[in-house]
């Protein structure tokens, strides 16, 4: 197992390309369609016969050329043998959960993931499916919770929030000789600082929607195959209908070609910004895996190679929710507003106590999650020292 192998900067900019086959157009068109014209019936026969639908073009709901490019480049940098667009990231997980999982299957999930990934493995109960949420601190524990009837393993990190990193390698390493597929989340990190298939993953999805177009005008999912998990995959998109409108998929691959660059200036700036907040008045602590006192920091680096723009910030328990209100009144530079990954900066308050198993949650404060985009850090963090000194009157006793 290559730990850690890297996603070239060249990588970025050509994984997937092939200009030859366009008159050297640099990008591909983008293809608006939906019924694809046979020159004759054998040609039709031929499309028909294809299970995956993946040989020849079939018809606009499996994708056409734009799609493939996207597709073919995203695996590339993954390091995968395919992928398959899905029209949102959510969708990206409910289509990779759906490929395996069976009425009467138990299947184990991560209690760090997104929350609208939680919901919907909640609602698996009305398909007969059993959800267990597991610690994301689980590592090699993980086979104490493994029944006959274990399906999957779905696993995010760091966890949205939370940011709590899992030892990858130890879950991949207990799940795959039993014949457990392993599915990951990876929107956080893409394929620039982590590549799950690596880490033994069998599957991994992506929101589109954050880094990979980056510019916060699409939602867009896909999810990364190995060759063993690309059928089950595909025929799961297929059977479900998934697909992508033609603008989002070219936004998808033209954010691909910058992702690289990306990438490293979204690091440079959270890093920064994530260091100086730990630092701030009414800050009980932040949560960000670079972070030497972060505790997954060994983990992170160990198995990643950068750290992402979105972090957590925790302050201290004795500021209320008016408190929090306070802060994101005051914000100027920062948008409040949900998901990440885009040119901007953002921030959202989230409560994990309201969703997680007791004890696997750790704070006690309220938590926002920060993303850092791409503004002056000056302009930043003179932003964020006017909101946290709108915490001062809603203080309290200190304890
Ligand atoms: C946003 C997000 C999703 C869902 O993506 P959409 O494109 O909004 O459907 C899934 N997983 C993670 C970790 C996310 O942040």
């Amino acid at each position: 197992m290559t730990r850690r192998q890297r996603t070239t900067a060249t990588g970025f900019v050509h994984a997937g390309s092939d200009p030859t086959r366009r008159h050297g157009y640099v990008n591909p068109p983008v293809h608006r369609a939906s019924t694809v014209l046979y020159e004759d019936v054998a040609e039709m026969d031929v499309s028909q016969a294809d299970p995956l639908k993946r040989a020849m073009p079939v018809y606009g709901r499996f994708g056409t050329p734009t799609t493939r490019a996207f597709e073919d480049a995203l695996a590339e940098l993954e390091g995968g043998y395919a992928s398959v667009t899905t029209c949102s990231g959510l969708a990206a997980v409910t289509t990779a959960v759906l490929a395996y999982a069976r009425a009467g299957d138990h299947i184990l999930v991560s209690d760090s993931v997104y929350v609208p990934t939680r919901k919907f493995c909640d609602s698996l109960a009305g398909l007969g499916v059993e959800t267990e949420y597991y610690d994301p601190g689980a590592g090699e524990a993980i086979g104490d919770l493994i029944r006959p009837r274990t399906r999957l393993v779905y696993l995010e990190s760091p966890g949205s929030t939370t940011f709590d990193v899992q030892d990858v390698p130890a879950i991949t390493a207990v799940c795959r000789p039993r014949g457990i597929v392993t599915l990951i989340d990876n929107t956080w990190a893409t394929p620039a600082f982590c590549r799950p298939l690596d880490l033994g993953a069998d599957v991994v999805v992506h929101s589109a929607t954050k880094y990979l177009t980056g510019h916060a005008d699409s939602i867009l999912g896909a999810v990364v195959c190995t060759e063993d998990s690309f059928t089950p995959v595909r025929q799961a998109a297929i059977r479900l209908g998934q697909c992508a409108g033609a603008d989002d998929v070219y936004l998808g691959l033209r954010g691909l070609r910058t992702l690289g660059v990306r990438m490293r200036e979204h690091q440079r700036q959270a890093t920064e910004l994530a260091r100086w907040a730990a630092k701030q008045p009414g800050v009980a602590r932040v949560l960000h895996p670079a972070l030497p006192e972060h505790p997954g920091h060994d983990l992170w680096l160990r198995d990643f190679s950068g750290a992402a723009g979105p972090f957590g910030l925790e302050l201290e328990p004795r500021f209320g929710p008016e408190a929090v209100d306070a802060v994101l009144g005051r914000l100027r530079l920062f948008g409040l507003g949900h998901s990440y990954g885009g040119y901007e900066s953002l921030v959202v308050p989230t409560d994990p106590v309201a969703h997680r198993l007791p004890g696997t949650w750790a704070g006690r404060g309220p938590l926002l999650r920060v993303h850092a985009g791409f503004e002056d850090l000056d302009d930043l963090k003179e932003d964020l020292a006017a909101g946290l000194a709108a915490l001062s009157p809603h203080a309290g006793p200190s304890r």
